[in-house]
């Protein structure tokens, strides 16, 4: 199974990433610095990267961050560690690290839409 682009930036350039710290913690891990929940394999890890609710916006949606592109989740908490801010969701996904809240939440908001149809596309050809 290989990673869809990322729902962020639209890079196909992701890291997979295999830890273990009270046990196993695999996840995909974009070169933007956005990253899916984790499971605990690596077939786990990359479909939760694959996934892809259905986020509808519209003009009238004046929330201050986006749902989330993996859950749909609205629920966020925002970080912040040292000199970086970033959002992290519920399933355990997080955003690209900014030096500020706006430009995080600016980082959450940019979207690549990938149609349905480009991502079956790209889910057959892995098959
Ligand atoms: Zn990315
Ligand atoms: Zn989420």
């Amino acid at each position: 199974m290989k990673s869809l682009p990322c729902p962020f930036c639209g890079s196909t350039k992701q890291e997979f990433y295999d830890l273990w710290y009270d046990g196993p913690h695999n996840l995909v891990y974009c070169e933007c610095g956005a990253q899916a929940g984790e499971a605990e394999d690596e077939e786990g890890a990359i479909s939760l990267w694959n996934t892809r609710a259905t986020v509808e916006v519209s003009q009238e949606t004046s929330m201050e961050c986006l749902p989330c592109p993996f859950c749909g989740g609205l629920e966020k908490e925002h970080y912040k560690q040292g000199r970086y801010f970033w959002l992290w969701c519920n399933c355990g996904a997080q955003g690209s690290h900014a030096p500020d809240e706006k430009s995080a939440i600016a980082l959450w908001n940019n979207r690549i839409c990938i149609s349905n149809q480009l991502a079956s596309q790209i889910s057959t050809e892995n098959k």
